[in-house]
């Protein structure tokens, strides 16, 4: 069974690429992107090559709920591709002048658009308003699929990182010049591997060989992974908000370690923080790294005020209204009363959206009797929507677009509210701002 956090944003997809020298990949392909479920919870779907012809399902639902045993043992394969999503059903396949491929991508087509209605006057068709069908349909107008991944960066405007499976076997990668969207290759004794983050490498049992580069086109063959292109890149722009929530604690992107960034930001959260408090938590899953950080830099003592229901039952769906969402949240994440009852808690969370969640948090420790609540965000204060995946689709839906940090503080029903500011974010994840994309902060849109 599946759980995961009930939160406001979510990043679109989760890509994965396997190649194995004897053995079918089927099994590995559902459980690496098993643990890449929390890119994208609405769809999963895999791509395997047999004997040259290409097998392609994907479903609505939890990967764990969608393939079954039953089902994969209607696959075959050694080499395949898997993807999760939030938005669209992937991997597309389609059979063109270059042979049958099946592909899929995590990110956003800015110009789609514009792209698609091009593409539609040269006279190709459209089966769907997908992104991931104008990215096979770029790919089919070259004479190859190398070059078809080589022009992508001359047509798109976005962010992507593909997993492409030729019907011959042959499995490439490649990553825009951006970097916008994480993405590793690792190996094993059984093959190698691409995915979107370290974490599916480390639910499959294989060692991190290196990130895939931006603007990279790479091929991977059971025996190893080698670079076939690379693409001029002006500007590496990897989302810094990886960091602080999206990304699982334990991956590690472009060489940074998820679990220090998280720490890191919680220490800067400590510093020079003048409260009194008695406790701090943090908001489970993604709040805990921040609080933990917050713990070792600071003389407040670590506690779970917030704890999952693990045997809470999954969904495969979106709730139709908050309410129900609400419901669904109190479900799965309930209160540790003895931990909360007369105590100054500093609460830390990652980010805050459009802060319905963190409202709910706050009033129930409150009611539960605490005498106080500062709550401590990890990410500055979110002032712009994405254009590169996340889910958060106008600045009217961010809490934080219009209004100060003491407004919100009121919104929450907060004793104190304090951010990161951009420039103590930067420091705490470790890469220069001019090697981060930090729109969601400075509405600055890296293209
Ligand atoms: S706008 Fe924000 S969420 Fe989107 S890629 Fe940039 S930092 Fe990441």
């Amino acid at each position: 069974m599946m759980i995961y956090e009930e939160r406001e944003s979510y990043d679109h997809c989760g890509v994965l690429g396997l190649s194995f020298t004897d053995e079918d990949c089927v099994y590995s392909l559902a459980h690496g992107i098993f643990h890449l479920q929390h890119r994208g919870q609405e769809y999963c779907g895999l791509a395997l090559e047999d004997e040259g012809e290409i097998h392609a399902e994907a479903f609505r639902g939890l990967v764990s709920d969608s393939f079954t045993p039953e089902v994969l043992s209607l696959f075959k394969g050694k080499h395949g591709i898997a993807h999760t999503s939030l938005k669209d059903p992937q991997p597309f396949v389609l059979e063109s002048r270059i042979g049958k491929f099946a592909i899929a991508f995590s990110g956003n087509i800015i110009n789609a658009r514009e792209i698609k209605e091009e593409l539609m006057r040269k006279g190709f068709s459209f089966s769907s308003n997908y992104h991931v069908e104008i990215l096979a349909k770029l790919v089919a107008q070259a004479n190859n699929i190398k070059e078809g991944l080589e022009s992508l960066p001359k047509k798109i405007n976005g962010s992507y990182s593909i997993v492409l499976l030729a019907d011959d076997g042959s499995l490439y990668a490649m990553r825009d010049p951006l970097g916008v969207k994480p993405f590793i290759a690792g190996a094993s004794a059984k093959g190698v591997c691409v995915a979107s983050e370290s974490a599916a490498l480390n639910g499959l049992g294989m060692k991190i060989i290196k990130d895939i580069e931006p603007g990279g086109i790479y091929l991977l063959r059971p025996t190893g992974i080698s670079k076939i292109s690379q693409v001029e890149s002006e500007r590496i722009a990897h989302c810094a908000f990886e960091y602080a929530y999206t990304a699982r604690i334990d991956s590690v992107i472009n060489s940074i370690p998820v679990a220090t960034a998280r720490n890191n930001l919680g220490a800067s959260l400590a510093k020079d923080d003048d409260i009194e408090a008695t406790v701090v938590a943090g908001v489970p899953m993604s709040g805990l790294g921040h609080a933990l950080g917050y713990h070792k830099a600071s003389e407040v003592p670590y506690g779970i005020v917030f704890d999952y229901n693990r045997y809470a039952l999954g969904r495969s769906y979106i709730p139709p209204n908050q309410d129900e969402r609400n419901r669904i949240a109190r479900d799965k994440l309930y209160i540790v009363r003895e931990a909360v009852r007369d105590q100054s808690i500093v609460l830390c969370d990652d980010s805050i959206v459009r802060g319905t969640q963190l409202v709910e948090r706050v009033r129930e420790l409150q009611e539960t009797g605490a005498k106080e609540v500062h709550v401590r965000i990890g990410a500055p204060k979110l002032t712009f929507p994405c254009r590169h995946g996340i889910s958060t689709r106008s600045k009217d839906e961010l809490i934080g677009s219009d209004r100060t940090v003491e407004e919100i503080r009121k919104i929450l029903g907060a004793t104190t509210l304090k951010y990161n500011s951009v420039e103590s974010f930067v420091q705490a994840i470790g890469i220069p701002a001019d090697k981060l994309c930090l729109a969601c902060w400075t509405g600055e849109y890296p293209s």
